[in-house]
């Protein structure tokens, strides 16, 4: 039997330069080499508890993924990790492995240093597959045909739709995703910026899912072009509703009006998906000197960053509790401190204040302080009578999180709702109508793009199970 050397020291991920990548969009994190990966593959204990597994919201087989890593069958690692999870490439950059399979290693835990770098390790193996078989541009006649098959309709190509029409292909079934945007991937293409997750990775991920046979059309926004009844009279027999939480919730302080007051959806959507980033393309962005970005989470830092790239001579990000509070992933945290970004912890935004020609000109920002912790166990932020100031800014971009769409939800008679908005549904993602399933952030609110994928692949069972007479609600 092998023995297995304790290494501590994590293979540190190769980066740009903090200095240089404020400048561009490249990617920030550069992946590891096959030296690298082998060298942190062997940091793994195999532990036979396998306490990462259940950490991971999709149970991809880790410590037979990464064994195979350090035996240097990179083949055999991308079919274990497939056998679970259909987007890896996506999921090795952008999962919070920090607090899913990552919290959980042992070796993390036996020995104080930090864990196994598995999300870098998965993310090493997808690209090797991306790059041993580049085949080029995505060409129609290699799908599988699934015409014929039982018709299932998805709604929404973010995460959740994705992962649900992959596996309902799998089971072979006839998969049409129906896409509101010109676009597929949802915030993977028009949140995420392309220093963090680059589009032409989501795009071979989805080539991918099309080879499998499922077909997509974009530009179909459902609930408007089409109700769910048009559908069923087209022959669809079940339904996926993966239409995600993008309505962006404002602050409800004097000024948010003013020409320069945007939420960060609009501005990433218009960065991303329209590609502002590029000098080629015409797409208008406000590009202010001075950015304010309200919010601490994982969309702030993405705002944030995106700005200083796009020429911002200052960007501050402005959040109400404390540096120790702040939800964003760590890694994203550490990177805008890197590049330049300030932040001004333990204050809230009280008015915007606006020039003769209703611009933004200054932002009123009180101070606070923590008292007892609130209902999300984080300790509630309380303004500090009298210590309101203002400072110079030209543009604020509001990321503060985001809430249910009602578009398509209103439009279905029946469906039920809980009072924020967000579909309601059973252990097998069914919804009150018995063919209607529905995953992701539209059942959840605002979550991570593993637990809409774990969900996508729950409703394809259930979808499966419902489709076969065979589905068991209790
Ligand atoms: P979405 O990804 O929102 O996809 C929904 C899709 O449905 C969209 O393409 C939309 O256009 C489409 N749609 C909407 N209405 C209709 C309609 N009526 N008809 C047809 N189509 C429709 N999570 C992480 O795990 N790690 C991160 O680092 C991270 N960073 C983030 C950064 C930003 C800027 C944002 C906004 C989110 C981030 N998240 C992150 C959260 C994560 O992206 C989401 O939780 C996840 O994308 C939700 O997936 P979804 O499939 O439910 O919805
Ligand atoms: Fe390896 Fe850590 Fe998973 Fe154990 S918990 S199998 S050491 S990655």
């Amino acid at each position: 039997m092998r023995k297995y050397q304790i290494i501590k020291t994590r293979t540190p991920m190769p980066q740009q330069d903090p200095h240089e990548r404020a400048h561009n969009f490249s990617e920030v994190a550069l992946g590891y080499t096959e030296e690298m990966a082998i060298k942190e593959a062997n940091r793994c204990i195999q532990c036979k508890t396998r306490p990462c597994v259940k950490g991971c919201p999709v149970e991809v087989p880790i410590p037979e993924f990464i064994a195979k890593v350090a035996a240097h069958d990179f083949e055999g690692a991308i079919d274990k990790i497939k056998e679970k999870n259909v987007l890896p490439a996506i999921c090795g950059r952008v999962c919070p492995q920090e607090t899913q399979c990552e919290a959980k290693c042992t070796l993390g835990k036996i020995t104080g240093s930090r864990p196994v770098a598995i999300g870098r390790l998965e993310r090493f193996v997808a690209d090797w597959e991306q790059r041993v078989k580049d085949i080029g541009e995505f060409d129609e006649g290699t799908c599988v045909d699934l015409s014929g098959k039982t018709k299932v309709a998805v709604i929404g190509a973010g995460p959740a739709g994705l992962t649900c029409a992959g596996e309902l292909a799998k089971l072979d079934y006839d998969v049409t995703i129906f896409e509101a945007f010109h676009k597929t991937g949802g915030v993977l293409v028009y949140g995420i910026p392309e220093f963090r997750l680059p589009k032409k990775i989501v795009q071979k991920e989805i080539d991918n899912l099309r080879e499998c046979g499922v077909k997509i059309k974009l530009d179909a926004v459902v609930g408007k072009l089409y109700t769910l009844e048009d559908l069923e009279e087209q022959g669809y027999k079940a339904f996926f509703i993966g239409v995600g939480a993008g309505l962006p919730i404002f602050l409800n302080i004097p000024g948010i009006e003013l020409n320069g007051v945007l939420s960060a959806n609009e501005y990433l959507t218009r960065v991303n998906l329209m590609k502002a980033y590029d000098p080629s393309y015409d797409t208008m962005v406000d590009s202010g000197k001075v950015i304010a970005v309200l919010g601490g989470g994982n969309v702030a830092m993405d705002s944030a960053r995106t700005a200083l790239r796009l020429g911002a001579e200052k960007v501050i990000v402005v959040y109400r509790r404390s540096e120790k509070e702040i939800p964003a992933r760590r890694e994203e945290y550490e990177h805008a401190v890197e590049e330049g970004i300030e932040f001004h912890f333990l204050r809230n935004p009280t008015k915007i204040i606006g020039d003769e020609k209703g611009f933004v000109k200054e932002m009123e920002v009180i101070k606070m302080e923590l008292g007892e912790p609130d209902a999300s166990g984080r300790r509630r932020p309380i303004p500090i009578p009298g210590s309101e100031y203002t400072i110079s800014v030209d543009l604020v971009i509001m990321a503060i999180g985001t809430r249910a769409n009602p578009l398509l939800t209103q439009n279905i008679p029946n469906l039920k709702l809980n009072k924020w908005g967000y579909i309601e549904v059973n252990k097998h993602m069914q919804s009150s109508i018995p063919n209607v399933f529905a995953g992701g952030d539209i059942v959840t609110g605002s979550a991570t793009v593993i637990s809409a994928m774990g969900a996508g692949k729950e409703a394809a069972k259930g979808i499966h199970k419902f489709l076969q007479g065979k589905l068991d609600d209790s």
